[in-house]
């Protein structure tokens, strides 16, 4: 009995001291919680105005009901096929700057005896290195060149931001919907684009374009409910003096608060359909000088190009240089023949909100996300077939000009029989 009564504490002690030790092996063995992304599923009330369940609660409220503006279409984007152009009205290049697989068919344009126009000069000299890149899947793309990047030789690119989406998401413009254009439809046109549509899944990482101050982060940016909620950075860089900001529409979430600074890449918000959108995306604006709406210019010449991929910006015009507005424009890949993207040319309504040329290359319009290749860009001028050959670079803009005068210059007669 006595010795019963002293073992028992003893066996307490054994049985509080093996709790204690399995108690730390659980608690050691349970696997490190992993860092998810916060993905807003449900409400969850808070006090603060800028959390992600308030704003989220406030863009699509119980009952909310997005007005359509734009649509987002669901399928990936197959480039139509054109009929094939009969070669009259392309431009000669000067053969020295051919490539040996095209020189054959190029000698025959140079050749040609048809009144033409003056050789098209390429956007550079540098040699031209074939790569038959063809468009990447959806699920993949190569990686960014790293910003900020400007290999122009007369200092026009600046190629400074990142893409404000990850590299697996959808992080290219869409293409029905170009930054200043009215959409496709020619009835119910949609209103003109100041920024670019990248559509994605709700809840989708949105990163910090550059690095800089958070200057808004929140709901009715600028008086403007279309815009639902915004991140506007306005970064510690700017342009010939002036200031720049990147703006971020119709998040779900915001992960930022005004003041806060960020480095690029830097998550500030995540994918939504908050304001007038009919379908998630993340609409991106890049505005120099001021934060306005007037003045908004092409992301697409301030994004940074993936390895392997440039830019085709040029100007439309017709009599004395006066800009086309609204017309069409279609890449065509030289060597498969196949459009590889169309897009048309800014609309102005003198309202005074206009978009915005960039102020070197002058451009009324921009294609993006261009594999390195060879090109005819080709648009149509009082019915007329007007159409140049160029040559994309990685990490470039090429500047084409399409207009009537030009095509219309006469050159030297050939002395072929
Ligand atoms: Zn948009």
């Amino acid at each position: 009995m006595q010795r019963g009564r002293e073992g028992l504490p003893a066996i307490l002690l054994v049985v509080v001291a093996m709790g204690v030790f399995g108690l730390a092996v659980f608690i050691n063995a349970r696997p490190t919680e992993s860092i998810q992304p916060i993905i807003p599923t449900e409400f969850i009330p808070t006090d603060d105005p800028l959390a992600w369940q308030a704003v989220l609660q406030a863009g699509f409220g119980s009952n909310s009901t997005p007005l359509p503006t734009i649509a987002i279409p669901t399928a990936s984007f197959v480039p139509p096929t054109l009929a094939g152009s009969s070669d009259t009205n392309l431009i000669p290049i000067p053969p020295a700057q051919v490539a040996d697989d095209l020189q054959p068919t190029l000698n025959a344009i140079v050749t040609a005896t048809r009144p033409a126009a003056t050789p098209t000069l390429l956007a550079t000299d540098v040699q031209v290195t074939e790569q038959f890149v063809t468009r990447p899947p959806a699920d993949w793309n190569p990686p960014p060149l790293i910003p900020p990047i400007s290999r122009d030789p007369l200092g026009r690119d600046h190629y400074w931001f990142l893409r404000p989406v990850d590299s697996n998401a959808t992080n290219f413009a869409l293409f029905s919907y170009a930054f200043g254009s009215d959409g496709p439809q020619q009835e119910n046109p949609w209103r003109v684009h100041h920024g670019i549509d990248m559509p994605n899944p709700i809840g989708q990482t949105v990163r910090a374009a550059g690095s800089g101050a958070v200057v808004w982060a929140g709901a009715s940016f600028q008086d403007s409910p279309s815009y639902g909620n915004v991140v506007v950075i306005q970064h510690d860089f700017g342009y010939y003096g002036q200031p720049l900001f990147t703006l971020y529409a119709h998040l779900s979430g915001v992960l930022v608060a005004a003041g806060d600074f960020v480095n690029a890449g830097d998550p500030i918000g995540l994918v939504g359909n908050t304001g007038r959108v009919s379908g998630p995306h993340v609409h991106f604006e890049v505005r120099v000088g001021e934060n306005k709406y007037r003045a908004t210019y092409n992301p697409l010449l301030w994004m940074v190009p993936y390895v392997g991929h440039g830019v085709i910006a040029g100007r439309v015009s017709g009599p004395r240089g006066v800009l086309l507005q609204d017309q069409n424009v279609t890449i065509r890949d030289r060597r498969t023949g196949l459009v590889v993207q169309s897009t048309t040319t800014y609309i102005y309504l003198d309202s005074g909100s206009d978009v915005q040329a960039d102020p070197l290359w002058q451009e009324n319009f921009v294609v993006g996300d261009i594999p390195v290749g060879r090109y005819e860009v080709i648009t149509t001028i009082d019915g007329q077939r007007v159409s140049k050959i160029i040559d994309v670079l990685e990490g470039m803009t090429s500047f084409v000009d399409l207009s009537l005068e030009q095509v219309a210059t006469p050159i030297p007669p050939t002395t072929s029989p």
